[in-house]
């Protein structure tokens, strides 16, 4: 079976499920190059919880975990198939202490207005794992690294977050702050360079990182994704833009 590559999406607003612009437009896109998955686990930056929980449950619910948006967006559904055969595999490769079975969450936008534009035929299983909000970064990685093997086995691992997420000083405009410009880049050659260790330790590296990294729960989708990473695979980016002054959209293709 063909390895399977590694995605991150800089998803930014849930309105990319269903608008036409050109985040949407490069989403297809590059699901039009993707060798089709057997299924996808999904790394999403809209659910955190206590402990890691790996969604089992036969058919995950379309949920709308956002405010104030057009009524169409609230009509859009994500209708996937669930596998509780993933979510078995998953728990067998990092081990019970570590996660445990969910079957009340479904998907979240983070993970189905991506899915919407890569996959729109919502027939591939999806599976997602939770951001346990008790791991250190480094715990994070590590568990990407666990979840390595699926790889090998037809699974797509997707992470959807935002490298630069503070929504605190976002702004309605096209516009974007020097220092999300420079935080940005720092991720790109640090991912160019094979280089973790910054990306793990974010929050030594300066001014830059913690304005950029005001909560994590958007920039950890990334570790899981390079931590199931080999060393030399070859990595492209798309999107590779800073919206509304602090959100970056930067997207990420591994392998
Ligand atoms: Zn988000």
């Amino acid at each position: 079976m063909e390895r399977m590559p590694l995605l991150f999406i800089g998803h930014g607003s849930p309105m990319n499920a269903i608008e036409d612009n050109e985040f949407s437009r490069s989403w297809i896109a590059v699901g039009k190059t993707l060798p089709p998955p057997k299924a996808i686990l999904c790394v999403s930056a809209h659910w955190e919880s206590m402990g890691t929980q790996t969604t089992a449950m036969e058919k995950p619910r379309t949920i709308y975990d956002f405010y104030g948006f057009p009524p169409e967006l609230y009509e859009k559904t994500y209708p996937a198939p669930g596998s509780p055969e993933l979510a078995a595999r998953v728990l067998e490769l990092v081990g019970a202490d570590d996660t445990s079975m969910d079957l009340k969450w479904g998907l979240d936008h983070g993970t189905w207005s991506v899915l919407a534009r890569l996959f729109s035929k919502a027939e591939i299983p999806v599976v997602q794992l939770s951001l346990d909000v008790n791991k250190k970064s480094q715990e994070h990685y590590d568990l990407g690294r666990q979840l390595k093997p699926l790889r090998d086995e037809g699974i797509l691992i997707l992470g959807s977050g935002n490298i630069v997420h503070n929504l605190r000083m976002v702004v309605f405009e096209d516009i974007a702050y020097d220092w999300a410009l420079e935080f940005d880049g720092m991720v790109k050659k640090w991912i160019l360079d094979g280089n973790h260790d910054p990306l793990i330790q974010y929050h030594k590296q300066g001014r830059e990182a913690a304005l950029s990294i005001n909560s994590a729960e958007h920039y950890n989708p990334l570790l899981y994704v390079l931590g199931a990473q080999d060393s030399g695979e070859p990595v492209s980016f798309f999107t590779e833009k800073v919206w509304g002054g602090s959100v970056s959209m930067r997207s990420i293709r591994i392998g």
